[in-house]
């Protein structure tokens, strides 16, 4: 294609009217001192407010930024498979739009990316001025991720990477609704290797990971990655009604030979209120899946895209 670049940069934007003009100023100082030639894909994952617009202003005189629109709210892990869609580069870099992936890192990723890895992921030494909850959940994740899963997701890292283009065409292949972007970039494999950073604070605005999306991008990594809960729901079925056959056993015993069968209310009511909220937990494990199976079948595409802007190609209609 004739708008081959060396670098890629996709960043994802949802409601990021604050930070978004010190972001572009930042990835454009850092990319303009590499000095090769790069595209700044953004993203906008259906902002309500004026992140729109003000990437659009750049577009107009800044042929080097680029624009996708999506139709509504899409999701993170959407607009960054939406970004790979798009990108042209030799490399792609994926980087968040609150400037707490620090866009001067991009240098180092480069760096590496000319040794020859095909990955470069950021691992976050530290994480400045997030919630002691967030860290905590996000630890807890990662621990949890890892002795589920089989496939080496690196923990501590968020989606702030490099990929080499071989990769990028590797993820376009993969279709998948429910999307965990970094736990498939580690199943395609490559050679992978890590460049560490402090995360530091979000520059303004607030996070747009409110715990619903926490915990559904949780799910998501874990449910794509790992049969292994459905495996622990039947494993804990199998020894429940072990317990409950022994139990038979002793309550048989106590009605033959004893004449204490009538007090015992209690623990019946234990036992069924935990036996019931095992099962219903368990099928809520098994429903987890089924929905995500569902939504595969369907079928519908990843997102829908309203406008581009500064994107020469078939899907472009450009008003600029
Ligand atoms: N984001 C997005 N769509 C969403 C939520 C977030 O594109 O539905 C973007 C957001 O603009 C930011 C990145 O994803 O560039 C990471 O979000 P955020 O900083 O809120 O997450 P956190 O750092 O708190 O985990
Ligand atoms: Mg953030």
């Amino acid at each position: 294609m004739s708008d081959q670049v060396q670098y890629s940069v996709v960043i994802p934007m949802y409601n990021e009217e604050e930070v978004i003009q010190e972001t572009y100023r930042r990835l454009k100082k850092v990319m303009d001192e590499i000095g090769e030639s790069y595209e700044l894909l953004f993203i906008n994952d259906g902002s309500q407010d004026s992140t729109l617009e003000i990437i659009k202003e750049y577009a107009r005189w800044d042929k080097k930024v680029k624009l996708i629109e999506f139709s509504r709210n899409f999701g993170h892990q959407v607009a960054i498979s939406a970004g790979m869609d798009f990108a042209n580069g030799n490399a792609v870099i994926v980087i968040d739009a609150d400037l707490q992936d620090p866009p001067e890192l991009i240098k180092d990723m480069t760096d590496q990316w000319k040794d020859g890895y095909e990955v470069v992921y950021a691992k976050r030494t530290k994480r400045k001025g997030e919630t002691a909850f967030k860290r905590a959940t996000a630890f807890l994740f990662y621990r949890l991720l890892k002795s589920l899963t089989e496939i080496d997701i690196p923990v501590n890292t968020g989606d702030f990477r490099l990929i080499d283009r071989k990769v990028c065409d590797q993820m376009k292949q993969l279709h998948e609704k429910n999307r965990f972007v970094r736990g498939l970039v580690s199943w395609v494999g490559f050679n992978q290797t890590v460049v560490e950073y402090e995360r530091d604070e979000r520059l303004h605005g607030e996070s747009k990971y409110p715990i619903k999306k926490m915990l559904k991008l949780s799910l998501d990594g874990i449910t794509s990655f790992s049969y292994k809960p459905l495996k622990l729901a039947s494993f804990a079925g199998v020894l429940l009604s072990l317990a409950g056959f022994l139990y038979m056993l002793v309550v048989i015993y106590q009605k033959l030979f004893t004449d204490s069968t009538v007090t015992g209310w209690s623990s019946v009511i234990v036992i069924q209120l935990l036996f019931f909220g095992f099962v219903l937990s368990i099928l809520g494990v098994i429903g987890e899946y089924i929905g995500r199976i569902y939504d595969e079948s369907k079928g519908r595409p990843i997102y829908i895209v309203k406008q581009t802007y500064g994107i020469n190609g078939l899907k472009d209609n450009d008003t600029l």
